[in-house]
């Protein structure tokens, strides 16, 4: 069975940012003036409840530079899986384009 959003742990998540500023390839260290707490936040929010066009949009386009490599679940000190977090809210971004 596929995983969904329940599966994620969302509800255990502190919003330190680990997860995009240790990302393994390195493109999060220049968010273009957003701050890691608001990324993670418009992500979450866009995985749970869908995303809004325009006004999604520069979290969009920081999500983009994710590849889903995975890192990002080794680095979480919560035990959140950001990983699936963010395979969800690109399958969410794809719906709602
Ligand atoms: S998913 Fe984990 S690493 Fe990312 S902000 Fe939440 S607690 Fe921090």
């Amino acid at each position: 069975m596929a995983l969904g959003i329940k599966d994620v742990g969302l509800e255990k998540c502190i919003y330190c940012g680990a997860c995009f500023r240790y990302c393994i390839l390195g493109v999060y260290s220049d968010l273009d003036g957003m701050e890691l707490k608001s990324l993670v936040s418009g992500v979450t929010r866009i995985a749970r409840k869908g995303y809004r066009s325009g006004r999604d949009d520069r979290i969009k386009e920081l999500l983009e530079r994710c590849t889903l490599q995975g890192y990002c679940d080794k680095v979480c000190p919560a035990m959140v899986k950001p990983f699936l977090r963010n395979e969800i809210a690109k399958k969410r971004i794809k719906e709602g384009e």
